[in-house]
């Protein structure tokens, strides 16, 4: 089968490799979709991943194409989609069915090989059924919609009529948006220096997007609020900027959410951070997103009854679809930003 190898930092390439056989338990998984992930592009030509060569892509959607030994539930044909991460099963954090803490775990796409290919063996297990009316282009999305909604729930309590503002409006923080509305937020004040990715966020129904760089994000947050600031602050852009704005943002008792991949070291001033004591601030770290095989109100779960429903709007990040021989050129295009993008989705 085809898929793109990863060799070395700076180093994919196409390549012919064995297709992988469905042991028990496993399913043999015909990719259809898989999105470039923000932490590809330093695991591509920064990073590296934990062992080359490896197969990259993590958010991906597909059809069953063939079940191992003692697979029940699944047949050729299932449209599906797949928790990235193999938990180990044994530890504390699994135990407690915390499978993002897992003390031992496996990750398609940088620990082994993942769906930047035309075929992927899963564990049943990390499967979920797409909903009916769902494609599975939107099903790729799944991942970071579940990162997304697990950062907001991170921020606790509940969000009916709050106001939230999110610091950086790519893929995440747009669904950040999108699941902020959701649960009753009464605004969301969305920042991101790219004119299009503003215009992206109108277009869902988002108006208040602002350039940060044209003025102060934090006169306009306590503009909006009467001078309160906002009840919800998400950092979605792991760079030094946003984080500090994100703080300085928010309102006395108020919850700021850390979520983007951190890209730099952030300095806090001293009167910030006496803000922040002032304020009496909840800081939340929110990391991956909760998986239950059983869909016990799991996040995984919750974004493609979100996504069946219609309530969240998954292809309008899309703005690439590119076949397996041009992946690479794609990953190169997103890390010299030559392109306007969102998520760039793989078509093997
Ligand atoms: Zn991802
Ligand atoms: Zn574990």
């Amino acid at each position: 089968m085809k898929a793109l190898v990863l060799h070395g930092v700076g180093d994919g390439r196409l390549e012919r490799i064995a297709r992988p056989v469905a042991g028990p338990g496993q399913v043999r998984v015909r990719v259809a979709f898989c999105g470039v992930c923000g932490s590809d592009i330093p695991r591509a030509f920064v990073k590296g991943t934990y062992r080359f060569p490896t197969v990259c892509g993590h958010e991906f959607a597909g059809t069953v194409e063939s079940v191992g030994p003692g697979v029940s539930g699944f047949s050729p044909g299932d449209r599906v989609t797949v928790f990235p991460l193999v938990w180990c099963g044994r530890c504390a954090a699994c135990e407690r069915a915390q499978f993002a803490q897992c003390a031992d775990y496996d990750y398609y796409g940088s620990r082994r090989d993942g769906a930047f290919a035309e075929l992927v063996v899963v564990p049943a297990r990390n499967l979920l059924r797409v909903p009916e009316g769902v494609s599975l282009e939107a099903a790729s999305l799944t991942e970071p919609a579940a990162v997304a909604l697990h950062g907001l729930k991170r921020a606790g309590g509940q969000l009916v009529g709050q106001t939230v503002a999110v610091f950086g409006a790519g893929p995440v923080g747009l669904l950040v948006a999108q699941w902020a509305r959701i649960m009753g937020a009464a605004r969301v004040v969305l920042f991101d220096p790219i004119p299009r990715k503003r215009e992206v966020a109108g277009q869902l129904g988002f108006p208040l997007a602002f350039d940060p760089t044209g003025e102060d994000p934090v006169h306009r947050v306590f503009d909006l609020t009467d001078a309160q600031g906002a009840d919800v602050c998400v950092e979605a852009a792991g760079v030094p900027a946003t984080m500090t704005q994100a703080l300085a943002a928010a309102r006395a008792g108020g919850r700021v959410v850390v979520l983007g991949n951190p890209s730099a070291d952030v300095t806090l001033p001293a009167g910030l951070i006496s803000q922040t004591m002032r304020r009496e601030l909840t800081i939340a770290g929110s990391w991956n997103s909760t998986f239950s095989p059983a869909g016990n109100n799991d996040d995984w779960h919750t974004v493609l009854a979100a996504a069946a429903a219609g309530q969240l709007q998954l292809d309008p990040l899309v703005t690439h679809r590119v076949p397996l021989d041009q992946a690479w050129e794609a990953l190169l295009m997103m890390r010299d930003g030559s392109e306007f993008f969102l998520k760039v989705l793989v078509q093997p």
